[in-house]
């Protein structure tokens, strides 16, 4: 039949998906790699003020290269795909929490500084969650900088005064909500983009279909058939590609008509048509001419293969009972087949197959006639050659 639209497989739209969530990860990766250097680098200075050592530092990139790893391992097996968000992006938001909550327990005095941290981090997840998810990572956020003060207030009551730590806690639990409804909204322009995206792809997708179908039958519509057949003309042209058209019309068409009204009429095409399309073969080519008239270009086959596959279709469609039609009443097609002569022009190969057909319907119809090509060179054509 005639070739399908080009899908993309699933599997590759999948890789791609993968691809960038192991591009987004690695950015995060990245951020990491960077703030355990400038840690490490503070921690080396020296200063009174931050008492981050190298000890903590080393702490810090070991926890993160360890959460990294295993996010790592889960994008490049696969196993994140198991999860109903395969970006992982709360799990990951989770870990960079902690990681901050982590530094800034020994951040002394750049303790507000280092909760911007937080704010970065949300920025992370603008793109991905929904509001509600958004105000359950703020929740979290302020949550463990809670439980972060309540340490550091029993381990280091002189570290921190206890209303400074209160008084980050409320500018956080304030803050982040705030963002986080900010980021649920473009998370929401976001997906209505995306949503809108889709349904134009939907729509074009469509109005592809309709402009190369025919509505009632499903098979290529007269206008479609013929670029098609052109295209096939010009292959044939250049080389030793050769082609056969076949025309049906059906039989008695118009009594079927009047006997049994329109609908069904319409019903006995939809059949003859769904019948030509499952018998052809991949690249073979099914459109409906005229009204109960349909041409077939089968690719690649002379003359008498084609007057074969002719003859199969025509008992295919007289064997086949349309449901709709009374019992023992059977839809019976005439055939006109002929094979295209290279750089003639195709209006010369179609009237071929007409006269063909015109001589089986004189012969009583339901039957196949062919119609060989003029000044056909047996020798020529035997060998294969243009
Ligand atoms: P013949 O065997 O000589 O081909 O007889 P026929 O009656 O089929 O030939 P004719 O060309 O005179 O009539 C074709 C009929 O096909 C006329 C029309 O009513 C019917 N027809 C054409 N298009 C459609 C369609 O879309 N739906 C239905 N139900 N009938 C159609
Ligand atoms: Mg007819
Ligand atoms: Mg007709």
């Amino acid at each position: 039949m005639e070739a399908a639209p080009q899908m993309i497989p699933d599997d590759t739209l999948v890789r791609k998906a993968q691809r960038l969530r192991l591009h987004r990860f690695s950015l995060a990766a990245a951020s990491y790699v960077v703030g355990g250097a400038l840690l490490l680098a503070v921690s080396i200075l020296g200063s009174d003020l931050v008492p981050i050592t190298p000890i903590v530092a080393f702490g810090f990139m070991a926890l993160a290269i360890a959460a990294n790893a295993i996010f790592y391992l889960l994008f490049r097996s696969d196993i994140n795909l198991r999860f109903a968000d395969p970006s992982l992006t709360i799990p990951q938001m989770v870990v960079g929490i902690l990681l901050i909550t982590y530094l800034i327990y020994f951040a002394g005095p750049y303790r507000g500084l280092l909760s911007i941290f937080y704010l970065a981090l949300m920025t992370f997840g603008l793109f991905h969650l929904n509001t509600r998810q958004l105000l359950g990572v703020s929740a979290f956020t302020v949550a463990a900088f809670a439980f972060m003060s309540v340490l550091l207030e029993i381990r280091h009551p002189d570290a921190a005064s206890l209303v400074d730590l209160v008084a980050q806690m409320l500018v956080l639990g304030g803050l982040l909500p705030w963002f986080a409804v900010l980021g649920g909204h473009i998370s929401t322009l976001r997906r209505r983009l995306v949503e809108g995206n889709r349904r134009l792809e939907q729509a074009l997708a469509q109005i592809r279909e309709i402009a190369i179908r025919d509505d009632l039958t499903g098979t290529l519509n007269r206008r479609h058939l013929m670029d098609l057949i052109m295209h096939q003309k010009a292959v044939a042209d250049r080389g030793s590609y050769r082609f056969s058209l076949c025309m049906l019309d059906l039989d008695h068409f118009k009594r079927i008509n009047d006997e049994y009204g329109h609908l069904i009429g319409d019903r006995a095409l939809q059949a003859v048509a769904e019948i030509l399309g499952q018998q052809v073969r991949v690249g073979d080519i099914v459109g409906r001419f005229g009204g109960e008239e349909f041409v077939i270009l089968l690719s690649e086959t002379p003359l008498q293969a084609a007057a074969e596959t002719a003859e199969r279709l025509r008992q295919q469609i007289e064997q086949h009972t349309v449901a709709a039609l009374p019992e023992g009443v059977a839809i019976t097609a005439s055939i006109g087949v002929t094979e295209y002569l290279a750089r003639e022009p195709i209006e010369a190969a179609l009237s071929r197959a007409d006269r063909a057909l015109y001589r089986a319907k004189a012969a009583g119809r339901n039957c196949v006639r062919v119609e060989t090509p003029p000044d056909r060179d047996p020798t020529r054509r035997a060998s294969g050659a243009a």
